[in-house]
């Protein structure tokens, strides 16, 4: 059982799940892996992710399916550029943009390593031919095309538009890369204009008092009524603002009148807008203040609203402060609180096509269903377009040049393409439109989403329209996690509907995310953190993945629990010994049909088992995972090992019929293959072991088996029958150990009283009864029926045991 390598090597030395694009005689099925970024860790919500796109796979393969099952990397964008500045202590602008590149390139490389081989710990049947890095200038060249596709389509524009910036790494960033947290804050209140006739205005960032270029108002707030309309000079900076009336003001909120400012928030933006107010930029890219006064020019955000705060303290106009907590808007990947920027930046038109995407989403199939509101209300509350420029290094250029002196944008030949313009000589001597010779490349480059929103048309073979390409896109599944429904599955949506017109997957299979073992969610800064290395070289990845399928229903969270991973280990060990007993008594060549001679017990457990195939089977079909193994755990811990098993080990012993022995034997080979069959995809490695113990000798995988087949009509008859008799043979047992009586020791009798109707079936499966319990003789009574109609069919027994 520990040699699970063993069968990872198997499965890579015979190329096990290979995707064959000239195969006609099997159905595709085509699995949209989201590219992780190449971070370096691999933690256990990363694995349930994998876990259950591999169910999936494996089961799909099973099936007959041929499956396009790719792996690759989201390789460029700011976590690795981030990582680069931290591990050698620079900042990107220290080095020329290649090496800068370079350095992230190695580092991303090292990174890829160290997951692929967490992923294959794991048993993901990933087919690593498929591999793709959105590094590689085979891949980003399509991020190209596709930008110049949307870009000539009308889907994208460059403008002046505030968006989202982070000052730690000095860029645009969308809206679904802010992330919204709990801070403290102080709400300071501030004397405004003259001593006489000024108002006083709440504010936690005085800093901005630099930017203010207006005070709005609510339009029925009595006490402002007389000044709006009226300008106010605001303190230390001394410029004029205009006072608005806005029905978006809270009077409630501090004294009822505030500060718009450049640009404080998107309410800001909004009414700078509205209200044609003057664009004050006190705010350089770096978030360091860019004003005239060389008391506060050049300091950061934080250092210059302290010195504010101390100049309006010593003039008299901080009247008083108060704690308050704020819900701030931090970049999602360094927590640094975002500022509001207005430069040149590229867009992607995405909110003309929210109704769209609202339309589509409506037609996929979404598991669990309610994933699919997060898309919607995510995509309904977008008020800004997707900013897709960003200011940085690492990442995919934008492929175009500007003319210095009319600004027209210049494309190039898609046949050149990848063209780096930080870099590349520009495609034309001189500007088009007109001619001067001066042209500029784009320094900026394109967000992440950009390259990894066009997998699943790069995996179909996309600019090449194949046939291929038609059966693999769009992709069958498409696996990510809840917390991302809102930015991949959105990107990818909007991409796709732009470019091809359709939605880029069919069935989103969404995963809930992990706990840790204190009930937080799993994070690094909470200490409860779990590397997946960890977890599986310590109980095994098939115990690991049984954890990921039955720790809870799929799309909700799942607490991590060590004691859940050794249960399965615990589940590996009864099953290994089952098997061993299984296939050290089932050994003798079997007849190649189905045994006419059953007995009750033998056909209950061929019944149990065609349940347990039809369960299964529809569990994996609606993605339940933790329905399908539940249901062959229990099969196997009880209704084959603790009742088969023990009912029929007497037709085991030497000397016994041989038709007997035969029926057994089948009965037992026939469960124990199915089982390994229903738990491959779920229990890979076990699954392979067991299979090749079998005596015929295996001469490929098990999962390249076919799925277990199941009648449609179950036999409730024998289910039920052979219940009632197991019911028995358990109550005569217990009855046998209660009077101090071994269960292997010799007793005269066996007395049994029960429902008239039962007695026939008991008299009929005499000789079970008797060998099971070690009985000469069985004697049965009748008792008074108390059955009513609709009532379950167990029966009542009393056993009396006569030694
Ligand atoms: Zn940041
Ligand atoms: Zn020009």
């Amino acid at each position: 059982m520990g040699e699970e390598s063993k069968w990872r090597e198997y499965w890579r030395e015979h190329d096990v799940y290979r995707f064959d694009p000239h195969d006609k005689s099997r159905r595709t099925f085509s699995i949209d892996t989201p590219p992780p970024y190449p971070s370096g860790d691999f933690h256990v919500g990363n694995a349930l992710n994998w876990c259950y796109i591999d169910f999936v796979a494996r089961y799909k393969r099973m099936k007959g399916f041929n499956v396009h099952f790719p792996q690759g990397w989201d390789c460029h964008g700011l976590p690795t550029e981030v990582r680069v500045e931290q591990t050698f202590k620079i900042r990107k602008n220290d080095l020329p943009p290649d090496q800068f590149v370079e350095m992230c390139r190695k580092l991303t490389a090292e990174y890829i390593t160290k997951m692929k081989q967490s992923m294959n710990l794991l048993g993901i049947s990933s087919d690593w031919a498929l591999e793709y890095k959105t590094m590689d200038p085979s891949y980003y060249k399509l991020t190209q095309l596709s930008f110049l596709e949307l870009l000539k389509s009308g889907h994208l524009y460059r403008g002046e538009h505030p968006v989202n910036w982070c000052p730690r790494d000095e860029t645009a960033i969308a809206e679904a890369e802010v992330v919204y947290q709990e801070r403290k804050g102080t709400l300071h209140y501030i004397r405004f204009g003259a001593a006489n006739e000024g108002i006083e205005i709440a504010s936690t960032r005085p800093e901005l008092l630099a930017a203010c270029a207006g005070i709005a108002v609510h339009p029925k707030d009595e006490k402002y009524k007389a000044i709006v309309e009226k300008t106010i000079t605001v303190p230390i900076f001394g410029q004029q603002a205009r006072v608005i009336s806005d029905d978006e003001v809270d009077p409630h909120y501090g004294t009822g009148a505030v500060m718009i400012c450049t640009f404080g928030d998107k309410t800001d933006v909004r009414w700078q807008k509205k209200y044609h107010l003057p664009i004050i930029k006190a705010l350089t890219e770096n978030g360091r203040l860019s004003v005239d006064d060389p008391r506060f020019r050049g300091l950061k955000a934080e250092e210059a609203r302290k010195k504010i705060v101390a100049e309006l303290q010593a003039k008299g106009l901080l009247n008083k402060t108060e704690p308050i907590t704020q819900n701030i808007g931090t970049c999602w990947r360094c927590q640094t609180p975002v500022e509001i920027i207005a430069r040149p930046q590229w867009f992607m038109k995405t909110r003309d096509m929210t109704q769209k995407v609202v339309e589509w989403a409506g037609k996929l199939s979404w598991i669990p269903h309610f994933s699919k509101q997060r898309l919607v209300d995510w995509a309904e509350s977008l008020d800004w377009d997707w900013v897709i420029s960003r200011q940085r290094i690492f990442a995919t250029p934008i492929p175009v040049w500007y003319c210095t002196k009319c600004e027209s944008t210049i494309i190039p030949d898609e046949k050149s393409l990848p063209v780096d313009p930080r870099k590349d000589k520009p495609p034309e001597e001189k500007c088009p439109k007109c001619g001067n010779r001066e042209l500029r490349g784009e320094t900026d480059v394109l967000d992440t989403w950009m390259d990894s929103s066009i997998t699943a048309a790069v995996h179909a073979g996309w600019p090449n329209k194949s046939e291929l390409f038609n059966q693999l896109f769009p992709a069958d599944l498409q696996p990510n996690g809840l917390d991302i429904v809102r930015t991949w599955d959105y990107y990818l949506l909007v991409r796709s509907l732009a470019l091809f017109g359709i939605a880029p997957y069919k069935t989103l299979l969404i995963n809930g995310m992990v706990k840790g073992t204190d009930g937080r969610m799993m994070h690094k800064s909470y200490g409860n953190y779990v590397v997946a290395d960890e977890a599986i070289l310590k109980v095994g990845a098939d115990a690991f993945r049984q954890w990921a399928a039955a720790g809870g229903s799929t799309g909700y969270d799942i607490p991590f629990r060590w004691n859940e991973l050794e249960h399965g280990k615990k589940f590996l060990t009864k099953l290994w010994n089952v098997a061993r007993f299984v296939l050290t008594n089932a050994t003798d060549p079997l007849p190649p049909k189905k045994p006419s001679n059953l007995s009750l017990i033998d056909s209950w457990l061929l019944a149990s088992l065609q349940k347990l195939t039809h369960e299964v089977s529809e569990a994996f079909e609606a993605f339940q995972f933790n329905t399908a193994l539940e249901a062959i755990r229990n099969f196997t811990w009880h209704a084959l090992a603790d009742d088969y098993l023990e009912a029929v080990k007497h037709r085991l012993q030497p000397g016994r019929e041989q038709s007997d022995l035969k029926a057994t034997q089948y009965c037992l080979r026939e469960a124990l293959m199915t089982v390994c069959k229903l738990l491959a995809p779920i229990c890979p490695h076990i699954s392979e072991a067991v299979y090749h113990q079998f005596p015929s000798g295996a001469t490929k995988s098990v999962h390249l088996e076919n799925w277990p087949e199941h009648e449609k009509a179950l036999d409730d008859t024998s289910i039920r029958n052979g219940k009632l008799l197991l019911d028995l043979i358990a109550h005569a047992r217990r009855e046998k150990s209660s009077k101090g009586l071994s269960l292997g020791e010799k007793v005269k009798r066996i007395v049994v009283s029960t429902e008239a109707e039962h007695l026939h079936l008991l008299k009929e499966n005499e000789e079970t009864i008797l060998r099971t319990l070690k009985a000469d003789t069985l004697d049965l009574e009748r008792l008074p029926s108390n059955s009513s109609p609709g009532r379950e069919p167990s029966a009542e027994f009393k056993v009396e045991i006569v030694a």
